[in-house]
């Protein structure tokens, strides 16, 4: 894939409002698009901490889930089969 020539302007970044040029070091190395618009690098890295605190509160909710689940299912004589992953009537 061609790479972007320095100086040549990539876009707006849709957090900061700032122009990412090529060759702006970070800002422009790890500007990613998003829906057609772009994010520099330095409001990506920006949100890390979030996004570590978002991506964790969703594995912690989907665990409460499968053990609910799983409860559910005892309750009505059925089991997950631990090594297969499927159902099994009791
Ligand atoms: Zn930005």
């Amino acid at each position: 894939m061609r790479e972007p020539d320095i100086g040549t302007v990539l876009g707006k970044c849709i957090l900061d409002n700032s122009i990412i040029v090529e060759g702006s070091g970070l800002r422009s190395n790890h500007a990613t698009l998003r829906g057609g618009r772009w994010v520099c690098g330095e409001c990506l890295v920006g949100l890390l901490d979030d996004s570590v605190a978002a991506l964790t509160s969703q594995q912690k909710e989907a665990k409460i889930e499968t053990e609910m689940l799983i409860r559910k299912v005892k309750k009505y004589g059925w089991s997950v089969n631990p090594e297969t992953g499927k159902l099994e009537k009791l």
